[in-house]
Order: C-alpha cells, then sequence, then structure tokens
C-alpha cells in the first residue's frame, strides 16, 4: 500500500494554499467545506476564488510565495502553473516535516487528494494511489449510483443514538450484532424515507428483544477455485458479516482479506498425510464457536459438497441445533475449464462429465475403472496429481486409447496457473520433467484438444 487513507480534522486547522487559478479553487472549495482555516498565496486570484473566500472566512495574502509562509501551518497544497514554485514549496514543506500535495505531480506529494464520494457524515474516499485519477472517478460514479444519498441521514440517525444503544448493550460484540441487524433492516429504511420517530421505535422495539438478535450461526462457503472475483455474492456478504473464519490451504489470501479486519482467522488446513487438525475437531470446534454465539464463516475451496467434506461438517450443526447455511462456490473443474479454454462437454467431443476423486488410499484405487472407458465423456480428477501413473495406466487397460489427451492444469485461475497437455502415454513423464506444484486437477478426453485453440487466461503453456 503505497498511501494509507486517513480521514483528517481539519476544523480551525492552519493550512496554506500556494496558487490562485481555478485548480486552487477546487482544493480551496474542498478545504473550507471542511472547516480548514485557510490562507491562499498568489499573486493574483480567480474572482471565483475569491468570493469563496470572502464567503467562508477564508484569507487572500496577496503575494509570492516565500518559505515563512509555511510557518505554524498543518498542511501544504500547492496548485500554482509554475514547477519551480511548486517545487520549492514541496522541498520547504519537506524541510518542515509538514505533508504537502502538489496538485497533478504524483512525485511531489507526500499525501493526495482521493476522489470523494460524499454523503456527509458519510464520506467515502477512493484512490488509485495516483495512477489513474480517470479510474478513480469511474468507480466513483459507480458508487455514487449505489449509495442512497440519504444514508448521511442513517449515520446521523446511528450517531444521536449511540450513548443510548451503549448504555443498553455494554458487550461490544451484542451492539455490534444490533447495529448491524438495524442498520440493514427496517429500522434503516424507515430512517431513510424520513420517518425518524418511527425508526426509534422500531430500535427500542429491538432493544428490548436482544437475546434474539444474538445466537451462533454457522456458514459453510465455497470460495472458489482462487480468483477472489469467482466470490458470490452471499459468498462476501456472509464472510463479511462473520466474527470468526475457518480457512484451509485451498483458501487463497486475497479472499481471507475480505473478511472484517477484527474477526478471528483459525487455520485448519489440511496437507495430504498431514492432518494438520483431523476432521473431527474441526467440526466439533464449528459447534462449539457457533454456541458462544459466535458467527463463523467455514471457507471452503471450491464448492462445499464436491470433495470438500461440507456433508460431514454440517452434520454435527444439524445434531445439535446449530442454525447454518451453506453457500455453493465455483468447484476447480468449472474453473479450471473455463480459465484454460476447456470446454467439460462439447458437442463434437463430449456428451457427459464425471468428477472423480483421485486419492488413493493405501496407493491403490477402487474406482470403477471398467466404467470409465466412454470416449464421449469428460473425466475431471481432483487429488490426482499423486495418482496420476495410476490413471494413465488404468484408464489404458481399461479401453481409453494411449493417445487420449489429458491435461494438468495446476493453480487453476490464479495469476500462477499453468496447463500441461499431454497424452495417457506421455503424460506421467511429462509431469515429472515439469514438476508442478499444488493444487492441480486433471482432465481427461478429447475437450482437452480444444485448449490450444480456447486458451484466453495468462500463465498457461
Ligand atoms: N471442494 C473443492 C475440492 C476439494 S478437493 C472444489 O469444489 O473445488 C481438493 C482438490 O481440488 C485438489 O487436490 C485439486 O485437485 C482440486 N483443486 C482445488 N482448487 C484447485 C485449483 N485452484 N487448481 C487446480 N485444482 C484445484
Amino acid at each position: 500500500m503505497q498511501y494509507l487513507p486517513v480521514c483528517l480534522q481539519l476544523r480551525n486547522s492552519p493550512v496554506v494554499l500556494v496558487g490562485g487559478g481555478t485548480v486552487a479553487t477546487r482544493k480551496a472549495r474542498l478545504l473550507l467545506r471542511a472547516g480548514a482555516s485557510l490562507n491562499v498565496v498568489a499573486p493574483e486570484i480567480a474572482p471565483e476564488l475569491e468570493q469563496l473566500l470572502a464567503e467562508h472566512g477564508g484569507h487572500w495574502q496577496r503575494a509570492t510565495y516565500r518559505k515563512t509562509d509555511l510557518d505554524g501551518r498543518v498542511l501544504v497544497i500547492a496548485a500554482t502553473p509554475h514547477r519551480e514554485i511548486n517545487e520549492q514549496v514541496h522541498d520547504d514543506a519537506i524541510a518542515l516535516n509538514l505533508p504537502v500535495n502538489v496538485v497533478d505531480s504524483p512525485d511531489l506529494c507526500t499525501f493526495i487528494f482521493p476522489s470523494i464520494v460524499d454523503r456527509d457524515p458519510v464520506i467515502i474516499a477512493i484512490s488509485s494511489s495516483g495512477r489513474s485519477p480517470v479510474l478513480a472517478r469511474q468507480l466513483r460514479s459507480k458508487i455514487e449510483a449505489m449509495v442512497p444519498g440519504s444514508y448521511g441521514r442513517l449515520a446521523e440517525f446511528a450517531g444521536r443514538l449511540r450513548h443510548r444503544v451503549k448504555e443498553a448493550l455494554p458487550a461490544e460484540t451484542a451492539r455490534r450484532l444490533f447495529w448491524e441487524k438495524a442498520m440493514e433492516g427496517t429500522v434503516a429504511e424507515q430512517v431513510m424515507g424520513g420517518r425518524e420517530d418511527r425508526a426509534e421505535a422500531l430500535l427500542e422495539d429491538m432493544l428490548k428483544d436482544v437475546e434474539a438478535l444474538h445466537c451462533g450461526e454457522v456458514y459453510l462457503i465455497g470460495a472458489g477455485p482462487g480468483d477472489p472475483d469467482l466470490l458470490t455474492f452471499k459468498a462476501v456478504r456472509l464472510l463479511q458479516a462473520a466474527d470468526v473464519v475457518l480457512y484451509d490451504r485451498l483458501v487463497s489470501g486475497p479472499i481471507l482479506d475480505m473478511a472484517r479486519k477484527d474477526a478471528e482467522r483459525i487455520y485448519v488446513g489440511k496437507k495430504r498425510d498431514d492432518h494438520a487438525v483431523p476432521q473431527v475437531q474441526i467440526n466439533q470446534l464449528l459447534v462449539d464457536l457457533a454456541k458462544q454465539r459466535k458467527r463463523v464463516a467455514r471457507l471452503k475451496g471450491g464448492d462445499p459438497f464436491i470433495f470438500g467434506r461440507g456433508g460431514e461438517e454440517i452434520e454435527l450443526l444439524a445434531r445439535h441445533d446449530v442454525p447454518f447455511q451453506v453457500v455453493p462456490g465455483i468447484t476447480a473443474a468449472s474453473g479450471a475449464a473455463c480459465y484454460s479454454g476447456i470446454p467439460l462437454t462439447h458437442r463434437d467431443h463430449a456428451q457427459s462429465v464425471r468428477f472423480v476423486t483421485g486419492h488413493l488410499k493405501d496407493g491403490s484405487s477402487n474406482l470403477d475403472w471398467p466404467s470409465f472407458q466412454s470416449e464421449s465423456e469428460t473425466l475431471v480428477f481432483y487429488m490426482g496429481l499423486v495418482g496420476l501413473p495410476l490413471i494413465c495406466e488404468q484408464l489404458q487397460l481399461h479401453g481409453r486409447s494411449a493417445a487420449t489427451p489429458i491435461a494438468l492444469i495446476e493453480r487453476a485461475t490464479t495469476d500462477d496457473q499453468r496447463v500441461i497437455t499431454g497424452t495417457l502415454a506421455t503424460m506421467v513423464d511429462i509431469v515429472k520433467r515439469e514438476q508442478p506444484k499444488a493444487p492441480t486437477l486433471i482432465m481427461v478426453g478429447g475437450v482437452v484438444e480444444l485448449h490450444g485453440e480456447l486458451a484466453w487466461f495468462g500463465g498457461t503453456n
């Protein structure tokens, strides 16, 4: 992170703005809105700026810039059309350890002005760290359209009743839960509709029955194969509501970053042949945390009900009457297929697709090999890297041609995705040479041939 976003309290603070043109006027308007005690230094200023200063109590110092103009200021902005003056202001501010912004010169800024969505007292700041103001502005218009104009009123309402609720609910978690419910439900709607009396009455009713608000719950969430953009809206919403997040190694860092900053994160990952936390213990942990009235997000790679043991995890919850929700996710086969240009079915190549576990118990496999012989079925092996030699051998033994195309997709949908292709006859040697890293998925069938033609996502070979 190149810039840390902070919200500055500037009320009555001395701020200096060097320059008096239209750009300076824009900055002056913003600074005056924040209540700064503004001193504009410029030999001449635009009439609009002069009027603005007159209306809002800013001061115009009719002079060219001198170093002493920075004395006693807390913030420095330079907006003159002259690079030498701007540089001088920058250098002087740096010497005094003052935060400085030179308009349109990111290299001369120790702070930048973000794009703003103003729903005062709610302020949303968007910054591209100076890389692309256009992108930041486009994002701003999207957010403008999304956040109702009356959001500020909602924040004022919450601010007014903060003490009342704090008094009624001294425990922090209970209070947060309370506000979350209030801010997304009918209370919020009443406020935004201008009926604050009604909203306040509803809020009082909720305070009388807080018990109902904070019972624990478990969300079993499919987190998809890796790319965070493949999360569902529901997954994001519940993840952000959770007090505790349980995750394993298939869940990527950027996805975990979407949880609340204060949420507790518990790693319960399993590595092959090294069960970090045994499954029964995970099941029990979910029950225990929910009984402590926590909202628990259990993140599973891909889809929770496809080779995810999701069924086992909710079995115990159901038995203990713990409320839960299961959120489907994009399974690795779908992610890998779409991101590597290998359609799972195709009119010319495959009329069906089968998801198979390649996880071998004691080096052998009890899979029903004879049922895999149809050339018109795509086979997808999860957890198949170790068993690859056996898979290639058994498929050939049971009627699949040695020339059948096969692909191994490594870390599908992430920036590190790699696709390795071969045939049932050649793949074992190719993989030995390429040394792919987990997680990997194996696809077998005519559809693999389409990879060369249809691949669009980077990182393939
Ligand atoms: N529930 C998961 C599967 C869990 S089993 C799902 O629906 O996707 C774990 C196996 O999934 C891994 O061994 C690997 O075969 C596959 N897998 C998961 N994520 C993957 C990814 N990003 N790329 C390739 N394979 C992946």
